[in-house]
C-alpha cells in the first residue's frame, strides 16, 4: 500500500530532481567528449606570495571553457568528473600539462624558483598505479620534482590512510611536495598529522574570510599555525581578500597567502605578466 501512494513515484516525478540529473548527465556526457577532444581545458594560475611579497609559486586551478556556456567553474564539473571517473584521465591531463608548466618556468631567471600545487582527488589517489603515475609524469617533464606540490584534503587522508601513507611516503621519497588543502574543515588530529609525510598545511577559506570579526575564527587560526609549528610544517593561508586579513596573519605567524588581495586565478599570460610586474 505505502508503495502505491508512492515515495518510489515521487521521488521520480519531483521536477528539481529530474532537471538535476538531466543536467548531470548532460554535463558527464559532454565532459567526456570534451576529454577525448582534449582542447576545452586550460589551467589558471593563482600566485602565492610570502610576507616579503615574492611570488614564491602558484596554485594550478582547471578552467573548462565550453562553447555554449562559456567558462565553467570546477566547483560544477570537479563532483561528476570524481563520480564518473573521469577525473583519471583528467588529472593526468592537469599533473602533464602542470609540470610541462615547470619546466618552462625552469628555463627563466624570473620563474625558476616557482612552485605549483596541484589538487588530486580521492579517486586518482586511490587507483594502485598513482604513484607510478605521478612518477612518470615528473620523469617525462624533467623537472624539478621538489617544485611540485599535490593538495590533498582531509577527506582523502581519513578515508584510506594506510594506503595514502605508503604513497605519499614513495613520493616524498623522490622529493615531491605535499599541502593539505582545506585544512581546518576536516577532523585531522595532531596524532594522525604526525604520521603523514607533509610539507605544508593550507588554511581554508571559510576561517580568513570574516578573521576581523570573529573570535573563533582567530582562536581556529592560531591553533591551525600552532598546529604548523610544532610539526614543522609550511602555514599558508587562502582566500586572503584585505590588507587587514593578511596583517592578522602575520602577526599570528602565517607568512605565506593566496587570495583575491593579490589577485584572482590567471591564464597563463596575465600570469606570466604578474611574475614580470611582482
Ligand atoms: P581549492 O583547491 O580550495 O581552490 C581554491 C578556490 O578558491 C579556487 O576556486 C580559487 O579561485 C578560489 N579563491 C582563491 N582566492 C580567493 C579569494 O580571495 N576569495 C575567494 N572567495 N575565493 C578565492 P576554483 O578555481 O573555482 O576551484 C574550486 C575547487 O575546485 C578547488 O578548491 C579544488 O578543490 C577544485 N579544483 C580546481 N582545479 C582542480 C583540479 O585540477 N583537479 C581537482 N581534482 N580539483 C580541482
Ligand atoms: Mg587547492
Ligand atoms: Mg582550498
Ligand atoms: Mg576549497
Amino acid at each position: 500500500q505505502s508503495k502505491k501512494s508512492g515515495g518510489c513515484a515521487l521521488f521520480f516525478y519531483d521536477p528539481d530532481m529530474q532537471a538535476h540529473l538531466i543536467s548531470r548527465i548532460r554535463i558527464e556526457t559532454e565532459l567526456r567528449e570534451a576529454i577525448s577532444k582534449g582542447k576545452q581545458f586550460e589551467l589558471y594560475y593563482q600566485p602565492q606570495i610570502n610576507s616579503l611579497g615574492i611570488v614564491t609559486g602558484a596554485e594550478a586551478l582547471i578552467r573548462w571553457n565550453t562553447a555554449d556556456r562559456g567558462i565553467v567553474s570546477p566547483l560544477e564539473f570537479i563532483a561528476i568528473a570524481e563520480e564518473s571517473g573521469l577525473i583519471l584521465p583528467l588529472g593526468d591531463w592537469v599533473l602533464e600539462t602542470a609540470c610541462q608548466q615547470l619546466a618552462t618556468w625552469a628555463l627563466e631567471p624570473k620563474s625558476a624558483h616557482l612552485t605549483l600545487a596541484v589538487n588530486i582527488s580521492a579517486r586518482q589517489m586511490g587507483i594502485p598505479a598513482f604513484v607510478e603515475n605521478v612518477l612518470t609524469i615528473v620523469s617525462q617533464a624533467n623537472i624539478n620534482p621538489e617544485k611540485l606540490k599535490l593538495e590533498l584534503t582531509e577527506s582523502i587522508l581519513l578515508e584510506n590512510m594506510e594506503d595514502t601513507i605508503t604513497k605519499m611516503t614513495a613520493l616524498k621519497a623522490r622529493g615531491i611536495k605535499f599541502s593539505i588543502d582545506d585544512f581546518g574543515t576536516g577532523y585531522s588530529s595532531l596524532q594522525y598529522l604526525k604520521r603523514l609525510p607533509l610539507d605544508q598545511l593550507k588554511i581554508d577559506q571559510s576561517f580568513i574570510q570574516d578573521i576581523e570579526n570573529d573570535p573563533n575564527d582567530r582562536a581556529i587560526v592560531r591553533t591551525i599555525i600552532a598546529m604548523a609549528n610544532s610539526l614543522n610544517l609550511e602555514v599558508i593561508a587562502e582566500g586572503v581578500e584585505t590588507e587587514k586579513q593578511k596583517e592578522l596573519l602575520t602577526n599570528k605567524g602565517c607568512l605565506n597567502y593566496q587570495g583575491y588581495l593579490f589577485s584572482k586565478p590567471l591564464p597563463l599570460k596575465m600570469f606570466n605578466q604578474y611574475l614580470t610586474k611582482h
